[in-house]
């Protein structure tokens, strides 16, 4: 059996790189590794034993701090935490829950929601609702059929995706200035979802896209400018070239070198209209939900304007994001003051990650 990849060990699998990845690796990302120290009280060693497995593995701790030097974003991994398995368990209290819902007002759109100023956008799997408080201008909710949101495929995903950038163009044809669109979708409470009814959010805005958008934007231009390389396509060479590539036909899918949270997936594709790329965030998110046990995830699609702006998003691809956000039946947040000021504080390592979803997510 190979030597298992582990994040702690990121130093050593990079300078074992071949010299071309190495250094795409080091022009991204900027890796460094300290030990954390404590002396516990004999008092505490039973309880440490019985916590952590032994009272040496807490007195030194390995950290990686993996910070992307191009979108200054980063994350601090730390062995103790990601050395546990990954946590897979599922709740029969969720199904439950879900299923006491039914017969929601999402459960019969056509008069239980409003409609927005253009109408609604109907598929096969979604038809739309206008959000009755709104984000922005335009601002949209994709009512899917299914009133349970964790019972995806990849083509109810590839529908819910088409009827969202259907009402993104509606809503452009109503407006020529809300160029911008965004789709996001907040599984249940910890995501950020106030409704369990599954349903995806879209909106469109003006003036310049979402700051977050924008600033990916810049970074990738600033990259292109200083190294003349495609920096999305440089950052999916770094994780294959690792490891942590997820083979899907048409998109570079992986699990990030430095995660918002927990389990973050990124996938580049070309068009947001692609099929195939739509296809693939659902089989990941299947695979998510079946190989994981993820039950709270959020999604966002970073896209460029639809028509002309005046900035250059010339070789901006369709960036999707998608993140676990723990266990429904934990009371603490998952985000603190670390992960909203600082670098985020991640526990699941993305090897296992990768290595949990590579063999066949779609099948
Ligand atoms: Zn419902």
């Amino acid at each position: 059996m190979p030597h298992e990849r582990k994040i702690t060990d990121l130093p050593g699998l990079i300078s074992d790189l071949p010299t071309g990845d190495r250094a795409l690796a080091e022009r991204i990302f900027d890796v460094s590794t300290t030990t954390g120290r404590l002396v516990p009280p004999e008092a505490m060693h039973a309880w440490i034993e019985k916590s952590f497995g032994s009272v040496d593995r807490v007195t030194a701790q390995r950290i990686v701090k993996v910070t992307n030097r191009i979108t200054l974003e980063g994350t601090l991994f730390n062995e103790l935490r990601a050395s546990r398995p990954l946590d897979t368990g599922v709740s029969l209290d969720l199904d439950r829950e879900i299923a006491a819902t039914e017969g929601d007002p999402f459960c019969h759109p056509e008069d239980g929601t409003p409609a927005d100023v253009f109408g609604r956008v109907s598929g096969e799997h979604a038809t739309t609702a206008s959000n009755i408080a709104k984000y922005d201008g335009f601002h949209g909710v994709v009512v899917f059929d299914d009133h349970n949101p964790l019972h995806l495929t990849p083509e109810k995903v590839a529908g819910y995706v088409s009827v969202g950038l259907q009402w993104c163009r509606e809503a452009l044809e109503a407006d020529p200035d809300a160029r911008y669109p965004f789709l996001m979708w907040n599984c249940l409470w910890r995501a950020g979802g106030s409704i369990i009814h599954g349903h995806a959010q879209v909106t469109a805005t003006h003036g310049t896209h979402y700051p977050k958008v924008e600033r990916l934007r810049r970074a990738a231009a600033a990259y292109e400018q200083n190294h003349g390389s495609d920096y999305f396509e440089d950052l999916a060479t770094v994780h294959a070239s690792l490891g942590l590539g997820i083979p899907l036909e048409g998109v570079h899918a992986f699990a990030s070198l430095s995660p918002l949270k927990e389990k973050e997936l990124v996938v580049v594709g070309s068009d947001p209209q692609d099929p195939g790329l739509s296809r693939a965030v659902g089989a990941l998110l299947q695979g998510y939900v079946r190989d994981l046990g993820v039950r709270a995830f959020n999604v966002a699609f970073f896209m460029p304007p639809l028509g002309s702006a005046e900035e250059d998003w010339s070789g901006f691809p369709t960036v999707v994001f998608i993140v676990d956000r723990g266990d429904p039946a934990n009371r603490t947040s998952d985000m603190g003051a670390m992960e909203l000021y600082a670098a985020s504080v991640v526990a699941s390592d993305p090897f296992r990650v990768a290595e949990a979803l590579g063999e066949d997510p779609s099948g």
